[in-house]
């Protein structure tokens, strides 16, 4: 549970502003560094960017067009680590790219693409590319359109659950020592000799602003960088460039790999990836400049999706009726100039006048890379311990038992403990706790999931959940999944209430 008492207590040496990725790996990486480490996030962890991604981590096939060939490695070295330090978040995915007649990429180019990318992964490779035949690619993705299809081939990257991941990284850091609050929103800067010393904070759920000291102070906001650096350093150049990306989840799943498709309209890829049972699909990419606490997909985004989804698939495979859930997210991208899609996915680490380190830019897969640079700007005295060998997060680890073992001993179906199992990885432990307190919280949720009463207590309790919404959306991804009854709304209601 939140304590906003915690953090009046004495100086920090780091405080962090923002709850995204980059803000829970920083402060993770930091405390278990031995640092003494507050972080801050104005809303629920990952609400902003980081619950809003493509949710995979990945070298990035697209960024080969781009040579940017360190990026695509860095990225690809990253995702091996991600699949040891989080495996029950972090899965190997096998993508399929369709290619037709006149596409901007012919056959022989996606080959050699997705050769080199192998290459690239070198020992970090997770599955080997191949060529698939036109009728085996037919077999494989039902519905796609046939004509002009000359074949298509197919690699491994991995796919990640973004929310749970951020989640993970703030709980290891909070076991580390640091001390960390959600909806507690950094107003101002302290200052003394002209240089950060700490915050003004409020928290929004008490209504109560305080001051907390720090001799070094990071924002890492993401797409609210701008406004932030603005209120501080006067009117400098922004540093970041805001642009919009869209996804939606349709009911159903097409097929256990993810496909790739060129669009015709820009010279873009879009994604349709199999995400807990129905198909995640996306995303736009376009410049937006006004407040990012108002993002939004309008009209124009999702006809966009479903023009490029109808000229692959006519046959209706894909229907807006059958829309789920559709959420926008704004990529934090260094500021520069030309077209969004071109633009380096790297990231950059800036010390401004004022002290105060911002970090701009970069992907979701690079984030113990980034907080790595970022805490080498900070920590000079002493190298710092190397989290390539291992940077685990909350629920990884080893699990000795069975399924059916933990089914039995706690009176549970084999389904929901395997779903609890590969959900907390290690952590199932604590959620059968609950249970073993109080058998009726081992009842369903409702019929949507596979979610028990047990897991809304334990995102209360341990997970620090606040509203109805941060359950429904980050602790268990209810919002991916279609619901006709709402007992699971209303079943979290009751006992959030309790
Ligand atoms: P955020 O997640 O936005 O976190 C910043 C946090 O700061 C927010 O939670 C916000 O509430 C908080 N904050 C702001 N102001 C304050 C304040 N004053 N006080 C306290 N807190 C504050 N990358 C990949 O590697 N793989 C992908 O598949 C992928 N897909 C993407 C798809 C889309 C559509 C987008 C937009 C991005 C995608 N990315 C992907 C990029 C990746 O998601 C981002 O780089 C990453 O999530 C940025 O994380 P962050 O922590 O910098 O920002």
């Amino acid at each position: 549970m939140r304590n906003i008492s915690q953090f009046t207590h004495g100086t920090y040496d780091l405080l962090i502003v923002g709850g995204g990725i980059n803000g829970a790996a920083i402060a993770h990486m930091a405390a278990r560094n031995g640092l003494k480490v507050a972080l801050l996030e104005k809303n629920d962890f990952a609400s902003g960017t980081s619950s809003k991604s493509t949710k995979l981590i990945h070298g990035g096939l697209r960024y080969l067009e781009t040579f940017d060939l360190d990026l695509v490695r860095e990225s690809l070295r990253e995702r091996s680590f991600s699949l040891r330090d989080a495996p029950h978040l972090v899965k190997p995915l096998s993508f399929i790219v369709p290619v037709y007649r006149g596409d901007r990429k012919p056959l022989w180019m996606m080959r050699l693409g997705v050769w080199l990318y192998d290459r690239l992964a070198g020992k970090y490779t997770i599955g080997k590319h191949r060529f698939i035949p036109r009728d085996e690619l037919l077999g494989l993705m039902p519905g796609l359109r046939n004509e002009g299809l000359l074949g298509g081939v197919s690699y491994y990257d991995a796919q990640m659950d973004d929310a749970r991941l951020v989640l993970e990284n703030i709980l290891s850091a909070q076991a580390h020592g640091a001390h960390v609050a959600n909806y507690v929103e950094v107003r101002s800067f302290l200052k003394k000799d002209g240089k950060a010393a700490g915050v003004l904070a409020f928290d929004t759920i008490g209504e109560r602003e305080f001051e907390i000291s720090a001799r070094k102070v990071i924002c890492a906001v993401g797409p609210w960088t701008n406004s932030l650096m603005h209120k501080e350093e006067g009117n400098v150049p922004p540093l970041v460039r805001t642009t919009k990306g869209i996804h939606v989840v349709c009911q159903g799943k097409l097929s256990d790999h993810a496909l790739i498709i060129p669009t015709s309209q820009d010279k873009r890829v879009f994604f349709v990836i199999p995400w807990m049972g129905n198909s995640l699909i996306g995303t736009t990419d376009t410049d937006y400049t006004a407040d990012p606490d108002r993002v939004a997909a309008d009209q124009e985004d999702i006809d966009y999706l479903f023009r490029e989804l109808r000229r692959v698939f006519p046959g209706g495979t894909f229907k807006k009726e059958k829309i789920i859930t559709i959420f926008a997210g704004l990529r934090p991208l260094v500021h520069k100039q030309g077209e969004p899609a071109k633009i380096s996915r790297n990231h950059v680490i800036k010390q401004a006048y004022s002290g105060i380190i911002y970090v701009i830019g970069g992907k979701y897969t690079t984030y113990r890379k980034i907080a790595e640079d970022c805490l080498k700007r900070i920590v000079r005295s002493k190298p710092l311990v190397d989290t390539r060998a291992g940077f685990p997060v909350y629920g990884s680890g080893e699990i000795t038992e069975s399924a059916q073992d933990v089914a039995r001993q706690n009176g549970l179906n084999v389904d929901v403990a395997k779903y609890l199992m590969e959900f907390y990885g290690t952590r199932y432990i604590d959620v059968l706790r609950l249970i073993q307190n109080n058998p009726a919280l081992k009842e369903p949720l409702c019929t949507c999931s596979p979610a028990i009463k047990a897991q809304v207590v334990y995102a209360i309790q341990t997970e620090m959940a606040v509203k109805g919404e941060d359950i429904i959306k980050r602790r268990l991804s209810l919002i991916y999944r279609p619901c006709r009854s709402g007992e699971c709304v209303r079943e979290i209601q009751r006992l959030m209430a309790q």
